[in-house]
């Protein structure tokens, strides 16, 4: 038995980033003795990269603003295809949460008579991105953060240790839920600088690892994004849900190829830039679907007098939900009106003084300054399609985020899936994360604080995770129940297959997609699942990159099957997934969720080799929208979006 060090806590939260952190303070305040492990050092979250805002109700900037437009919005953003109940609470407690942080000591950009500012993003009605000029999720995880402190401060002057019942393990990467029959007993894990392996035990897990970027070429995710918290509630036993959903942001830089992907907010669009082709056109009034028609303006005249006069305006198209525009921008380009590397023109150099560009849009101005040499208060920048958000993620319930099927496991922020439908609008992550966040840490404290007696850590399960991490230091041993064939097979450069991964994905599973494609997609992600097996790496424990990386990649491979094998199945076109080959969105898929499982039943634990786990899709009918929900929207725009018998009922 391998000898690793052990630590009780009740809850732990796996992830630092807005969820996490909102998790594990409410957790605390609940009561729950609670451990936050992160891959990255505390504070460098991915959330830390959000620009443009979180959106909130609140009605400061337009006070026709409330919590049902705000679910209204958010459904369509999503074609309909939401949780609508965590539609609602998301809309419903979204203020609540902003306020909560500002009290918390967030300082927000302020209206001129002193409330926090909200500004417009593409398919909000009225302004309601409360923001911090487009370093948004900086401030939010600076605030969670010093709250995070304060807390261990009060424990101190109580306990005489700052940790006593909040921890944080940084720099840590958890690689296995454990379980104790049915429900979760804890996490293993590994510290990233020494290699040393170690167990934490409690109850209650909850999952707030983000996204899955990582598995894509170009992306405007960072380097954690591998989707392993997909990966571990996958292994785990917990379903994910509609993962064919990718969010392809419109508005990546093009140019210089180093930096291809980096976001270019859409605070930049929200304060009035356009999108032009080569031709200098701004082609978005040709791309303006039905289902939107009324919304948008029809002329560049009208689309401009809306910043001024939103009540008797209507909104510019460049402001339609992402799907839509990065899908536009992909069509420009194909039909050879792109800019000279690749994208279109988005231009604000025209349309607002150098000094409020500067002000506004600082790091965007700074962005391009500095890694394209482009000077955006003076020319346009080049912009395209970058993979930016998973849509799809554990199946959780909507009160509660409680994974499906695994008691004691939680999942909130990016990971967990439904919230956002098909399709998530600009800002409604950032007040995912905090009222989800918020409801996963409550309900991991109270189930993990409850009567039930505490589960136990089972050393077979920990020797089994300890042996998978190590499996990359012994790549030329054999592998069992690999033939005789591949034993003589010279280890894989774990590099290697992370490029072959992001080139399939990118390429086959992609902003447009095909049968035949994503056929080949999947076979390459077979062959790609047996190479890695073979994922060898040199040199020691301590800080080695590449063994993280083959480590990694069980995740990745993981999550891009399921997006394929989801992406394969609907044969619809809906938010973030377009099908060339069924270009319609269809009636009757509103009504279907697809979840991906681990086809091994015990969640590979138990198999002795889980990579050779394999995907099973399953679909079942969405929950019907509550009556009073649906009398939200009119008669006639339902009509384009509901089942035929849903419509009947
Ligand atoms: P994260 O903030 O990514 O945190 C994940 C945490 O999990 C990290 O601490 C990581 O270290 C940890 N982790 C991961 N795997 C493991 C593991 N195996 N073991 C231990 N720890 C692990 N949304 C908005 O609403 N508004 C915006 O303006 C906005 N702007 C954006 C700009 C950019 C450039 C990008 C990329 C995204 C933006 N988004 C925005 C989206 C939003 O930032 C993310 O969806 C959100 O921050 C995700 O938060 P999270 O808490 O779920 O995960």
């Amino acid at each position: 038995m391998s000898v690793v060090d052990r630590q009780e806590w009740d809850v732990i939260v796996v992830g630092a980033g807005g969820a996490g952190l909102r998790a594990a303070i409410e957790a605390r305040e609940r009561g729950a003795r609670t451990a936050v492990i992160c891959k990255s050092l505390f504070g460098k979250a991915h959330t830390v990269m959000a620009e443009g805002g979180i959106a909130a109700s609140m009605g400061n900037a337009n006070p026709h603003d409330n919590w049902q437009v705000h679910f209204r919005d958010t459904m369509r953003g999503g074609k309909f295809l939401n949780q609508w109940r965590m539609a609602e609470l998301h809309a419903r407690e979204a203020p609540d949460r902003v306020w909560e942080l500002e009290t918390w000591g967030a300082l927000f950009d302020r209206t001129k008579d002193g409330r926090i500012s909200q500004r417009n993003f593409g398919g909000h009605e009225y302004p309601r991105l409360a923001h911090v000029g487009d370093r948004t999720g900086l401030e939010l995880i600076r605030t969670l953060q010093q709250k995070i402190v304060a807390l261990q401060q009060e424990d101190e002057k109580e306990t005489g240790d700052y940790e006593s019942r909040l921890k944080v393990f940084q720099e840590c990467t958890v690689t296995r839920i454990l379980k104790d029959g049915d429900r979760v007993s804890g996490v293993f894990a590994y510290e990233r600088e020494s290699g040393r392996f170690f167990v934490l035990e409690a109850p209650a897990v909850v999952i707030a690892t983000g996204g899955i970027g990582k598995s894509f070429k170009v992306t405007s995710n960072s380097w954690e994004y591998t989707g392993d918290g997909h990966a571990l509630a996958l292994l785990a036993g917990a379903p994910l849900l509609n993962m064919e959903f990718v969010q392809f942001h419109p508005t990546g830089m093009v140019w210089p190829p180093s930096v291809k992907g980096i976001l270019v907010t859409e605070s930049v669009r929200g304060d009035g830039g356009v999108l032009r082709n080569s031709e200098g056109k701004r082609f978005m009034f040709d791309y303006i679907p039905d289902v939107f028609k009324e919304k948008y303006a029809e002329t560049e005249e009208e689309g401009d007098r809306w910043y001024e006069d939103p009540d008797n305006n209507r909104r510019p198209p460049e402001l339609l939900p992402r799907d839509e525009v990065a899908r536009a921008i992909n069509a420009e380009v194909k039909a050879g009106r792109g800019s000279p590397h690749g994208g279109v023109f988005l231009d604000v150099s025209t349309r607002m003084p150098a000094e409020v560009i500067r002000r506004r849009l600082p790091s965007m101005y700074h962005q391009f300054k500095e890694l394209a040499d482009v000077d955006i208060t003076a020319e346009a920048m080049e912009v395209g399609p970058t993979c930016h958000y998973v849509m799809g993620g554990v199946a959780v319930d909507s009160d509660t985020a409680a994974a499906r099927g695994v008691p004691g496991l939680y999942a909130a922020g990016e990971v967990a899936g439904g919230m956002h439908g098909s399709n998530r609008l600009g800002g409604n992550s950032l007040s995912d994360l905090l009222v989800f966040g918020r409801r996963a840490g409550l309900h991991a404290a109270q189930y993990a604080t409850g009567p039930a007696a505490r589960p136990t850590v089972d050393d077979a399960q920990v020797d089994t995770a300890a042996a998978e991490a190590l499996r990359p230091f012994s790549a030329e041993g054999p592998v069992p129940g690999e033939d005789i064939e591949e034993r003589s097979r010279p280890p894989e450069n774990p590099y290697t297959l992370h490029q072959e991964l992001q080139q399939t994905m990118n390429d086959l599973v992609g902003i447009i997609r095909r049968e035949s494609e994503m056929q080949q997609a999947l076979k390459k992600l077979a062959e790609l699942r047996v190479r890695a097996r073979r994922a060898g790496v040199e040199g020691h424990r301590q800080f080695n990159p590449g063994w993280h990386l083959a480590l990694d990649l069980r995740n990745m491979l993981l999550v891009s099957e399921c997006v394929a094998r989801a992406a394969l199945e609907r044969t619809e076109s809906r938010g973030g997934h377009t099908r060339e080959d069924y270009p319609a969105m269809e009636r009757a898929w509103r009504r279907v969720n697809l979840l991906c499982a681990l086809t091994d039943p015990t969640g590979g634990l138990a198999a002795t080799d889980p990579v050779r786990g394999q995907i099973t899709l399953t679909s079942e009918t969405t929950e019907p929208i509550r009556p009073d929900l649906l009398a939200l929207f009119e008669k006639e725009e339902l009509v384009k979006y509901l089942a035929e018998e849903e419509l009947y009922e």
